[in-house]
């Protein structure tokens, strides 16, 4: 039986007729950027997050541009980013003028600790993006409060997720989320929110997401055209209300592959399973394994017809464009580069069902 790495499809296909109709309303109320759905939407996923305010962009990238923007971050700054992440964590801060600086994660949660965090923080620090990687929560209120910096929360993994101290998107000064399809919560194209409890940056991202301009007459700031729009917006509202049940069953495959996979014959080959953070509820928006020698792992999956992937296996602080930069690694990152070397994402979606995940194990067993 052939498993996909996701299947994001299966999931929407009993919305069909409603999402069939949330775009046949735009159609016919001709309003296409910034009208009802994306308000209704943005109140729905602040309600949703237990968050004060959510506003809609174009991108999960350019969602951490602004909300870095909107926390004053500027030439000559420095923002501490993990580098094993996806590379857009970082993309997104060279366009202010700003130095990335890369810290450490733990291998065993995929996420920054306040320790990494701590030993890349200079006097030039202005703010930190925590990435809630894979779905998983990242400490984010430990590092506001230990390090007295804001966070920005890159929360493009983790829509479903809970963590101990609420969802990610409402822990930080200023959250970022992807829509892009893929995504545990995926429009049709690519879309965005920002999120944050505090009004005035809330103010100044809205600002910042239209040229600068509250009123279209006068031009505050040089900011960007970046708009979540209506279409995205309804079609996203459609699937809001499922995303906690398509969480839940995240969370319960990934039980069964922990069930399945941690200690016994599979640890006894070198595999390890993630580990959710102090008190989380991860989504797992990827299921990612450890193990020696994963792209071999993964050719013999493929050969059982088991999708499987190694994301990062670069670390951001590697890539040719860091370097060209003249940025990169400015304190050891030992978690990274194991996390880079070892891990791979095997299937997991809304819609796997037990039988695929007990074949993946099988076939783990076997071949790992
Ligand atoms: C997908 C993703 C982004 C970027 O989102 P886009 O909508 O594709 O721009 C940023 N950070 C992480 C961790 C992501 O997974």
């Amino acid at each position: 039986m052939p498993v996909p790495l996701f299947d994001p499809g299966t999931p929407l296909r009993p919305l069909r007729g409603e999402i069939d109709a949330a775009i046949a309303r735009v159609l016919d109320s001709e309003r296409f950027v910034l009208g009802p759905e994306v308000s209704a939407f943005e109140d729905e996923f602040a309600d949703h997050l237990g968050v004060q305010h959510a506003v809609g962009v174009a991108n999960g990238t350019e969602a951490i541009t602004i909300a870095l923007r909107a926390l004053g971050v500027g030439p000559g700054d420095e923002v501490v980013v993990p580098s094993f992440s996806f590379w857009a964590s970082a993309e997104a801060i060279p366009p202010l003028g700003a130095t990335p600086v890369f810290c450490d994660v733990d291998p065993a949660t995929f996420c920054v600790t306040v320790d990494g965090v701590k030993a890349a923080v200079t006097s030039r620090t202005k703010a930190i993006v925590a990435v809630h990687l894979f779905g998983n929560v990242a400490p984010v209120r430990q590092l506001e409060e230990e390090l007295g910096l804001p966070v920005v929360e890159d929360s493009a993994q983790s829509a479903g997720s809970l963590g101990p101290e609420g969802r990610p998107g409402s822990l930080g000064s200023i959250a970022t989320f992807s829509f892009y399809p893929s995504k545990n919560l995926g429009a049709f194209g690519d879309g965005g929110a920002i999120t944050t409890g505090d009004g005035a940056l809330a103010e100044r991202v809205r600002q910042l997401r239209f040229h600068g301009s509250r009123d279209k007459v006068s031009y505050q700031d040089v900011g960007y055209n970046s708009r979540l729009d209506e279409l995205q917006a309804a079609i996203l509202r459609v699937q809001l209300p499922h995303l906690d049940a398509w969480a839940d069953h995240r969370r319960a495959a990934a039980s069964w592959y922990d069930d399945a996979l941690a200690g016994g014959r599979a640890a006894a080959a070198g595999v390890v399973t993630p580990t959710a953070t102090d008190g989380a509820r991860p989504a797992w928006h990827l299921y990612v394994i450890r193990h020696p020698d994963p792209d071999a792992l993964q050719q013999r999956l493929q050969a059982r017809g088991i999708e499987s992937r190694g994301y990062y296996r670069r670390p951001i602080d590697a890539q040719p464009a860091i370097a060209s930069g003249g940025w990169g690694r400015t304190v050891p990152l030992p978690g990274t580069d194991v996390a880079a070397a070892e891990h791979l994402a095997i299937p997991i979606s809304a819609a796997i069902t037990r039988d695929q995940v007990d074949e993946v194990c099988a076939a783990i067993h076997e071949l790992a």
